[in-house]
Parts: structure tokens; C-alpha cells; sequence
């Protein structure tokens, strides 16, 4: 075997230990070779090496109970390595530090109304915010592996450049000023396409080939999986569910087209149609200069029947979409998440029916659609679990270590 070959092939063999043991959590040398289909000596070899280099380590022996012997178990080692995840939403900047099986170490959230300021002062901002978190979780910068930022919009991953934003207009520079400030790779990443990823890796896609994620947040966001890999059409810019028209010449969408299910089930969607609705009453309107979509969504599940309806409008809307995907895709799973699932039943009643309505009885009962809870940190925690997955496809060369 060439020297190339044999390098690589190693390479490989490393990936797919340390994966079976991530994916297993704690995992025996005797497990892991079954399920790599590598032999005992290359195992050894490998998880030895790994030991070395302080990504992963030996627990306690477990006793295995049908046959009573004790086996040395292996996991990853929590402190291998740490990565710094940014959300740029259009009012907000929020940061998480992960570490390298994925747990926040510190997170900070702050309000930023990004569309109205410079460039060279968000990057500023966003290098301090780094510098708190990575200080709050007791780190240095040097500690820090990669940071990854997570944007709305049409995002060229492979060249790092940012095709349109929503919140910003005019070229971005932003990734090479960020790395410039940071001393560190800097990957930006679709934001839906980097909570697929990180669920891909720490979450409800763990272990599934075929799943789809859709957020709900400012804008409806999504993310593919096939066949284990994220799928980003043909010119990297990845799916833009959320400006799939589904209504002809229907709502206005901050893309510029009408009849999006962005312009209905967003929370900016729902927003504006809440506000367009509240705006004809004479009596007990709120003030709408200051109306938030926490606002409607309380009043709605206090019974505004008006409001009701509009939940009701984006959820069908949802549903509608989702059962489109479905209908194409196959998948196994459709996690629903971001911002947006606060509305609860208000939003999900309305999407379920559809789905039942629009999906074929047999995809039906092979589709899970799973709602997942969102807490505020979820973002940048995405955003840093999406650099950790590139951190594991070649740990060797990528993990930096201050000590
Ligand atoms: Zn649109």
C-alpha cells in the first residue's frame, strides 16, 4: 500500500472509532471493533493512540453481566477540545462554548440591532463577547479549537461567503475580520444548517441517516440529511423551505415574493399578520409599536379568538409544507425546532391536521415528527457543535491546546 494510502486509510479507521464511541457514549475495544469491522489489533492501536492524545479515555471497569467479566470501558474526554459557537440574529448576538461532547460550558446572550450598525462594530462586539464567554468558563482563547457563526440567509460554505442576509445588505467580511481578531478558523454556516449538523452529532438526528430539521424563528429555516451527510444543492446555498410559496400572489415575504410559508409561520409572519388584525379593533388594542410575538402568542392562548386564527393560518401552512418534504424526502425523522415552537399547540394542533391530511397513510407510519423544546442558547450551541463535527473528521490536526 502506498504511504498516501495507508495515511489516509488510518485516517478513516480513526474517525470511525472515535464516531462508534461517540454515538455509543462509553463502548468496550471488543464493541467497537464489531461495529467498525476493524480487527482487535487495529482497536488497540487506535483507541491507544487516542488515549495519547487525550481525546478520549478509560472508565471504570464495567461488569458485564451475562458473563460476569469486568471490560474496560471507553468515552470521550469532555476537555479535548472546545469550540465557540455565534448566533447573529437581526436584534441579537448570542454566544455558547461547548466542549467536546457538546455540553455548554458558558453562554451569553445580547441585544444588538445588527442591520443598523457597521460591520467593523459588530465584529468588535461579537470579539468581545467571545472573550467574556471563553473567560466565564474559566478558558483562554488559546483553549478555543474554532469558532463557528451561524447567519440567516444563503451561506457558500465552501468559500465562506455570504450570498444574501437578511439583515444586512452589501458584501460581508465578516468571517475573515472575526479570524483575523480571534487568532482562530473562523466557520460561517447557514444557522438552520448548523443545528442540523450539531443534532446530526449531539442530538435527535444521532444515529439517523435520513432526517430533516425545520426552525422556526425571525424567519422558517431548514436542514437535510441524506444518507448520513448534509445536502446543500447544487451550489451550496442549502434549503430555503421557508420561501417555498405556498399561497399565489399570497402575503408579503421580506424575500420579496408573496404567498411564502415564511410569511405565515414565522414569528415576523405572525407578528404582522396579529398586528394587521389588532389594528381595525376600537377597543382593548395593545399598543403595536411595542408588540412582541410573546405578547400575541399570551394573548392568543387567553383566548383572542382573532389571534387564534392566525396561528391556526401558519400552522396549516406548516403542516402543508412539511408534508410536501415528507412526501419527497422519506425521511426518517422531521425535528421541528427554534424560537417559534413557544406557540405549543397553538401552531402544532393546526400543523398536525394537515400533515394527516396531506400525508399518504403508509409514509405516515414510518415518519416521526418530533417537536424539540428550544432554550435560548440553542443557536450558538448549534453553531459550536457544527465546528466540533468538523473537529472530529480530522482531530489530530485540528484541536489546538494551550497547555
Ligand atoms: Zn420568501
Amino acid at each position: 500500500m502506498k504511504a498516501a494510502n495507508r495515511d489516509f486509510t488510518r485516517e478513516v479507521n480513526l474517525f470511525n472509532i472515535l464516531n462508534s464511541i461517540r454515538e455509543a457514549g462509553l463502548i468496550s475495544r471488543v464493541e467497537i471493533a464489531k461495529r467498525t469491522g476493524q480487527s482487535r489489533a487495529s482497536v488497540t492501536n487506535i483507541t491507544a493512540l487516542l488515549i495519547e492524545q487525550k481525546l478520549i479515555r478509560e472508565s471504570k471497569p464495567h461488569v458485564n453481566p451475562s458473563r460476569g467479566r469486568r471490560r474496560i470501558m471507553l468515552s470521550l474526554n469532555p476537555e479535548a477540545a472546545y469550540t465557540v459557537g455565534i448566533k447573529v440574529s437581526a436584534f441579537r448576538l448570542s454566544f455558547a462554548i461547548v466542549d467536546f461532547i457538546g455540553e455548554v460550558k458558558s453562554s451569553l446572550s445580547i441585544p444588538f440591532r445588527v442591520g443598523e450598525r457597521r460591520e467593523s462594530v459588530l465584529v468588535d462586539v461579537i470579539e468581545d463577547g467571545v472573550r467574556h464567554c471563553v473567560d466565564d468558563a474559566r478558558l483562554s482563547l488559546q483553549d478555543i479549537s474554532g469558532c463557528g457563526l451561524a447567519i440567516p440567509g444563503f451561506v457558500d460554505s465552501a468559500t465562506g461567503t455570504c450570498l444574501w442576509n437578511p439583515l444586512k445588505k452589501g458584501e460581508s467580511h465578516i468571517r475573515a475580520l472575526l479570524s483575523e481578531q480571534l487568532g482562530m478558523d473562523v466557520y460561517l454556516e447557514n444557522d438552520a444548517n448548523s443545528v442540523t449538523v450539531a443534532s446530526q452529532w449531539f442530538g435527535l438526528g444521532k444515529g439517523i441517516d435520513n432526517f430533516l430539521v425545520v426552525t422556526i424563528e425571525h424567519g422558517v429555516g431548514m436542514g437535510i440529511v441524506i444518507d448520513g451527510k448534509l445536502y446543500r444543492g447544487q451550489s451550496g446555498i442549502g434549503a430555503e423551505f421557508g420561501h417555498m410559496v405556498l399561497v399565489p400572489d399570497g402575503a408579503p415575504c421580506r424575500c420579496g415574493k408573496r404567498g411564502c410559508i415564511e410569511a405565515y409561520t414565522s414569528d415576523s409572519g405572525i407578528l404582522l399578520h396579529a398586528k394587521k388584525r389588532l389594528a381595525s379593533r376600537r377597543t382593548t388594542r395593545p399598543n403595536l409599536d411595542t408588540l412582541a410575538i410573546e405578547d400575541v402568542t399570551d394573548l392568543a392562548r387567553a383566548g383572542d379568538k382573532e389571534l387564534r386564527k392566525v396561528f391556526r393560518q401558519g400552522g396549516e401552512m406548516l403542516g402543508r409544507g412539511i408534508a410536501g418534504l415528507i412526501q419527497i424526502f422519506n425521511p426518517e425523522r422531521v425535528i421541528i425546532t427554534g424560537e417559534g415552537v413557544r406557540a405549543g399547540d397553538l401552531l402544532f394542533t393546526p400543523m398536525k391536521r394537515a400533515l394527516k391530511k396531506y400525508v399518504n397513510e403508509e409514509q405516515a407510519k414510518i415518519t416521526e415528527v418530533v417537536i424539540q423544546e428550544w432554550s435560548d442558547n440553542d443557536w450558538a450551541r448549534g453553531a459550536a457543535g457544527f465546528v466540533l463535527g468538523e473537529l472530529y473528521k480530522s482531530p489530530l490536526n485540528k484541536i489546538h491546546r494551550s497547555g
